[in-house]
């Protein structure tokens, strides 16, 4: 018998016993990547015979699917396992699992094996497809189960429960080669390996086909997709590739590298974005800066200087004018000077990002940057909170331009904010609310910008302007 067909078995008796399918809760915590791997990880549970569900206290597996990025998202982590203690005395057949990046780190593994005893399955970010496995030697044996990665590799065909029916995340590639000196991403989650081109467009094709409207193509460094795998087919090429797929749909994708991003790659969105025909790229480029300053990017290993950021956006914004440019920022990076730090928000007054993420620096062990000499944390907090009101005011100049303007939105659903409110992204991903009713979640819609805030737009839906595919699938 496999160890799927006995978690299978496993699940029925739970079921026959208490009238229920029992639930499988998942947690995730951290970036899009995380997010995808919690899908996959939802979709193996249901495929094992688990529901899914929000509620942990009815659940009799818990997932928790951490980040390492940062201290605070570790901190967080941690705190909810702590939270879990009483949900397994209610329930001792609840099964606790614990794993992503946090985890496969070696001090937290062990640290989490001795704190929380509680905690009957751990694993790093190498192998979800594992999960019945790990299942099956848990139940079987009764005790716990530690699994720390060696083994990276692509694991295509494993089941995927998507949180959203027109919205999704396809990751081209995984693990990074860059060792920037304040990231853990490498040490946690391997070497940069690409999927197959043809795995990828057939899974879009399979995505398009079953209506996703919006997709998003996932790597810490895109932009080096196919290096081991093609000689000559790089991220551009799939791009174009994807661009031949039939259907009414989106596509953006996240995380490019500045030292990589390439001009011809901004010539494929420049073509595949043009407003004359459905656009298929979104006109929008996420590239993460980290800093202003040049000695800074150097001590970050980054490889790229403010000049060549900003020949690359030059460029975009020459091919394509209105494109809307986002970025990361880290604040006090070791050594960080005043005369660093006020680069940094030069370039912020310079490029007029459309939108930024910013990060106060948070040392991680064993990365380079962690030995080096520490800003002072009052010091970190209070540029943080200078840079934040430069930002903001220029996002607020910007969300201003969109008032008077019509925004094809993708909509979804009700805001969490304001329930009296539908929530939605246009195609530059600009946050949108509007008065609207469920009926239009998962649909393209005209919005009339009427006022504009700092972090989103407000607007009123124009009923006319539902597109004509909208409107065919709605009668
Ligand atoms: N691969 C992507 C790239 O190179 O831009 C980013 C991956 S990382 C998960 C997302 C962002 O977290 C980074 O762009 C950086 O700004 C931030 N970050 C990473 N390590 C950090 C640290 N030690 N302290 C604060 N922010 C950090
Ligand atoms: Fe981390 Fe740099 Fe890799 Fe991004 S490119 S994941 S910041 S090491």
């Amino acid at each position: 018998m496999t160890c799927a067909e006995k978690i299978r078995l496993y699940t029925d008796g739970i079921a026959e016993r208490t009238g229920r399918r029992p639930g499988v809760s998942v947690t995730t915590f951290g970036c899009q990547q995380n997010e995808a791997d919690s899908e996959r990880l939802t979709g193996i549970a249901e495929s094992l015979g688990y529901r899914r569900t929000d509620n942990e206290e009815e659940a009799y597996l818990i997932i928790y699917n951490t980040c390492a990025v940062r201290e605070h998202a570790e901190l967080k982590a941690l705190s909810r396992t702590g939270q879990l203690k009483h949900l397994k005395e209610r329930n001792p057949e609840l099964i606790v699992c614990v794993c992503g990046c946090m985890v496969a780190q070696e001090h937290r593994l062990e640290d989490i094996k001795k704190r929380y005893p509680y905690v009957d399955i751990l694993f790093g970010t190498a192998s979800h497809g594992r999960l019945a496995e790990y299942l099956a030697e848990k139940i079987e044996s009764g005790g716990r189960a530690f699994y720390p990665d060696s083994d990276y590799q692509i694991e295509e065909g494993l089941p995927v429960c998507r949180e959203s029916s027109f919205k999704a995340w396809v990751s081209v590639m995984y693990g990074c080669d860059n060792f920037c000196t304040y990231c853990v991403v490498p040490y946690v989650r391997g070497r940069e390996r690409s999927r197959r081109r043809e795995c990828i467009l057939e899974e879009i094709r399979g995505l398009v086909a079953g209506g996703v409207r919006d997709i998003t193509l996932l790597g810490q460094n895109v932009n080096s997709y196919g290096k081991g795998l093609y000689d000559d087919y790089s991220f551009a090429d799939l791009l174009e590739d994807i661009c031949g797929i039939e259907g009414d749909y989106i596509i953006r994708f996240m995380t490019s590298h500045p030292k990589d991003a390439t001009f011809r790659l901004i010539d494929v969105m420049a073509e595949h974005s043009r407003q004359d025909s459905r656009p298929r790229i979104a006109r929008q480029f996420h590239l993460p800066l980290q800093s202003g300053s040049d000695r800074i990017l150097r001590a970050m290993n980054r490889r790229y200087t403010r000049d060549r950021y900003l020949s690359l956006v030059n460029y975009m914004r020459e091919k394509i004018p209105d494109i809307a440019v986002s970025t990361d920022i880290i604040v006090g990076f070791p050594g960080e000077t005043e005369e660093d730090f006020s680069d940094t928000l030069e370039m912020l007054e310079t490029v007029r990002f459309d939108a930024f993420f910013s990060f106060i620096y948070s040392p991680r062990k064993g990365t380079p940057a962690a030995r080096m000499e520490q800003v002072p944390d009052d010091v970190k907090t209070e540029r943080f909170a200078r840079m934040l009101e430069v930002q903001n005011r220029i996002s607020r100049e910007k969300n201003d331009l969109y008032v008077g303007r019509t925004e094809r939105v993708l909509v979804e659903g009700r805001s969490k904010t304001d329930p009296g409110m539908m929530t939605g992204r246009n195609e530059k991903n600009r946050l949108i609310h509007f008065r609207g009713d469920d009926s239009l979640t998962g649909n393209f819609v005209n919005v009339k910008i009427i006022s504009a805030d700092t972090y989103y737009v407000e607007g009123a839906f124009e009923k006319e302007g539902l597109d004509e595919q909208n409107e065919v699938q709605s009668h």
